[in-house]
């Protein structure tokens, strides 16, 4: 099977052992589910459902950063707990990931749960010289590390850029370096509820921190492949191999997999620009697999503009792959799997992966036979689309 790796930054071959172990940034739960998330998370379950047909033993973590500052300032503001904030969240989107047939995730670790492993890491890149402490907090120096930003490879000014946007502070006086990022906040306010005694001190760990020792503790070190939306190529994903090295471990994944945004009216899904298509009001009008279909329209490289006819033609598909399904025979059924097979080891080429579909929905007649039923509920399965 090929996909594109990110850190090689072209097509590899997955060369794998039976057991596979996929970690996947999962959701910081203060908001709904959009259709980004949704369409992220889905291009793991069809990698994973092509492996499980492959015979592999697929073991998919997604994590929930349930310890984050933008839940505590979402909490804040409706004036409730920030842990009812995001375990009420978390419910929801495990719901809608359930209503639209994911698979489920082997591990949903919640960085709450693992915050004692959190600062021992901490502290082992204290002592290791990796990280310093600037007032109660405790920064990664970047400077450290050489290899700092070759994961990427982003010049310094789109760094600063990147960084700023999504979490950092590189204006914070006394850092060494802008780009250097928190691993553990101090916290003096004695009213904070999101606090922690821990050996590096009073306070919490960074977001990226979280995910460097969620998915060591679940899944070990090096693990295959390591996915999330592409916005966390810079700094995230950077900041966690950064962080693995520092740790001693020498590979974090073999793997690298991002998924490209849905963009809606030209801009990134965000709720800054509140351009939000949220999956929970597409289930209350359309069945779970016609949201899939339509997802499908897209590639996880190239993501795309949201277009909603797309909507209603996924839903004709939907009908004829239904009427389909009831009187399929051998011959048909095992051309179609075998179509979807060849796409999905293809880069998860979805236009194959439609063009299949369509083709089959098009055929006019079939031999009198019921036969294909069986191979043809294994493609739908392949897809995780659930008829009826
Ligand atoms: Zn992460």
């Amino acid at each position: 099977m090929k996909i594109y790796d990110t850190a090689k930054e072209k097509l590899v071959n997955l060369k794998l052992d039976h057991q596979v172990r996929i970690y996947t940034c999962g959701i910081t739960p203060y908001d709904s589910a959009h259709l980004g998330h949704i369409f992220t998370f889905m291009t793991y379950d069809l990698l994973s459902r092509r492996l499980i047909d492959l015979g592999h033993d697929v073991r998919l973590v997604r994590n929930v950063t349930d310890v984050d500052e933008p839940i505590f300032k979402k909490a804040k503001e409706l004036n409730i707990s920030y842990k009812k904030l995001a375990a009420d969240e978390t419910t929801k989107f495990q719901l809608v990931l359930k209503k639209l047939n994911f698979l489920p995730a082997y591990a949903e670790p919640l960085a709450s749960e693992y915050i004692s492993e959190m600062a021992q890491a901490v502290n082992v890149l204290l002592e290791r010289g990796f990280a310093y402490r600037l007032e109660s907090d405790i920064y990664f120096s970047v400077d450290k590390l050489k290899s700092f930003g070759t994961f990427s490879n982003l010049n310094f000014r789109l760094q600063r850029n990147f960084m700023a946007m999504r979490g950092g502070d590189i204006n914070r006086v006394g850092k060494n370096n802008p780009l250097d990022f928190l691993l553990w906040r101090g916290v003096n306010d004695v009213k904070d509820e999101a606090v922690w005694n821990e050996v590096v001190g009073r306070g919490r760990p960074g977001w990226h921190i979280e995910c460097s020792v969620m998915s060591q503790a679940v899944l070990g070190n090096p693990f295959d492949l390591h996915g999330g939306g592409s916005d966390l190529i810079f700094p995230h994903h950077e900041c966690e191999i950064a962080q693995s090295y520092g740790l001693g471990q020498t590979k974090m994944a073999k793997y690298w997999m991002h998924v490209s945004p849905m963009l809606f009216l030209g801009e990134k899904m965000s709720k800054s620009l509140g351009n939000l298509v949220f999956a929970g009001d597409l289930l209350e009008k359309y069945h779970p697999a016609v949201i899939r279909l339509a997802l499908m329209d897209y590639h996880y490289t190239n993501g795309g503009e949201w277009h909603p006819e797309i909507l209603d033609v996924c839903k004709n598909l939907f009908e004829r792959l239904n009427q389909v399904s009831t009187k399929i025979d051998v011959k048909h059924a095992n051309l179609l799997l075998n179509r979807l097979r060849i796409a999905m080891d293809n880069n998860i080429d979805n236009h194959d992966i439609m063009h299949a579909l369509e083709d089959i929905v098009n055929i006019k007649q079939f031999k009198k036979e019921t036969s294909g039923q069986e191979i043809f509920n294994k493609a739908m399965w392949l897809l995780g689309l659930n008829l009826k």
